[in-house]
């Protein structure tokens, strides 16, 4: 497997380009600025991009996604729910956040239990809404993309528009804290961590799964 993970924008986001290494066949996860840097990235690797996938629709994930999307023809994927975000500059934020605005469209949906296949690779979606509606994880082989849903040591905010913190908590506590303990957890900001040590360290999961 190819993964790379590379630190993006104004707010430091996390972008992901994981691939399968015999076929190329690639996916980014949350393009979220310097198209650049992503390009540059997939051309050295000479990577075929299949899919790009946005764990929500806010503008530090996706502000590079429509000019990925035109350069490489791979189709957008984002949970229905957060469909609203992508095309708002208000709902997205990136009309607030001083950098260029952010707003485009897509036809490609994901539902919770969609897989997504990269030759042999297998990328499960996992439902998690809180931060936004339509926020995902994306779970495969022994990692799980958590997008601004699970952090190291914390979990993302539920204070802007759709935002929920009793939904967030029951879908890490469903969704993520099901998953073995080795399974390494990728955020959407910040460092690496794994599923154990968020299970017995992170102050915000429910204690009955400890
Ligand atoms: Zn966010
Ligand atoms: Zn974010």
């Amino acid at each position: 497997m190819f993964l790379k993970k590379m630190e993006l924008g104004s707010l430091k986001a996390n972008c992901y380009i994981i691939a399968n290494s015999d076929t190329k066949y690639a996916a980014i996860i949350d393009p979220g600025d310097a198209i650049d840097k992503i390009i540059n990235t997939i051309e050295e690797n000479n990577l075929k991009v299949k899919y790009i996938i946005l764990t929500h629709g806010h503008c530090d994930h996706i502000g590079a996604a429509e000019e990925l999307k035109n350069i490489t023809n791979a189709p957008i994927y984002v949970h229905k729910n957060d469909l609203a975000l992508l095309e708002d500059k208000n709902k997205n934020y990136s009309a607030m956040i001083g950098r260029k605005v952010v707003e485009f469209s897509t036809d490609n949906f994901l539902e919770d239990g969609d897989i997504l296949k990269l030759g042999n690779l297998k990328l499960e979606i996992l439902h998690t809404p809180g931060h936004t509606q339509g926020g995902i994880c994306i779970y495969v082989d022994d990692i799980v993309f958590t997008g601004d849903t699970l952090f190291a040591n914390s979990i993302g905010r539920t204070d802007f528009v759709g935002g929920d913190y009793n939904q967030i908590i029951d879908s890490i506590n469903t969704k993520l804290m099901v998953l073995s303990d080795y399974v390494r957890v990728l955020p959407g900001h910040g460092p690496e961590s794994n599923i154990g040590v968020e299970r017995s360290t992170n102050p915000f999961i429910n204690k009955k799964y400890i």
